[in-house]
């Protein structure tokens, strides 16, 4: 079957605008329990004539960090036992905050492919320098994006379709 690769983050990251851009209208929707965050999208995706599976882990909007982070927590496990690679969403605009750092340590340990992407970079000459920063998450090299401006897209595929 095919490679199936997950989208986890904190809300308002990007995660949802990254997944409509690469999903195109070939969503679906799998629905556990009504009001459950395990609710996950799926959508096929080609790239370099490889197929494969996308996740977007998103779920409910919570409304306090202690649930903002029990979620994350819940996403990553969900992509840490299913997904063959990790696209963990950051944000440049907010910059590197502490519930990063710790679903970046739950990730770490699952020893899966886990890509570090930085959205928001809508102006690669402004905000790279802010880019940096998340390297201190120790996970790897941040791959700068702009889902809402479509930048970085192929080049952060490259790096999917490699570890396939
Ligand atoms: P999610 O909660 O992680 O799924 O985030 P969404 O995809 O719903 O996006 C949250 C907000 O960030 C929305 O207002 C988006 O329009 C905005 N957004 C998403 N991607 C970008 C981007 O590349 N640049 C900017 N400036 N805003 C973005
Ligand atoms: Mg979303």
């Amino acid at each position: 079957s095919k490679p199936i690769v997950a989208i986890v983050g904190r809300p308002n990251v990007g995660k949802s605008t990254l997944f409509n851009l690469l999903a195109g209208d070939k969503i679906s929707i799998v629905k556990d329990t009504p009001g459950v965050t395990r609710d996950r999208i799926y959508a096929e995706v080609n790239w370099l004539d490889k197929d494969f599976t996308l996740i977007d882990t998103g779920g409910i909007e919570p409304d306090s960090q202690d649930i903002i982070l029990s979620q994350m927590r819940e996403q990553a496990q969900i992509a840490i036992d299913t997904a063959d690679v990790i696209l963990f969403i950051t944000d440049v605009r907010q910059g590197l905050v502490d519930s990063d750092a710790k679903v970046a340590d739950l990730l770490r340990r699952s020893r899966k492919p886990v890509l570090l992407v930085v959205n928001k970079v809508d102006n690669f000459n402004k905000f790279l320098p802010d880019v940096y920063e998340f390297y201190n998450l120790g996970i790897g090299e941040p791959i700068p994006i702009s889902a809402a401006s479509r930048l970085g897209i192929g080049d952060m595929l490259d790096e999917v379709v490699k570890h396939f």
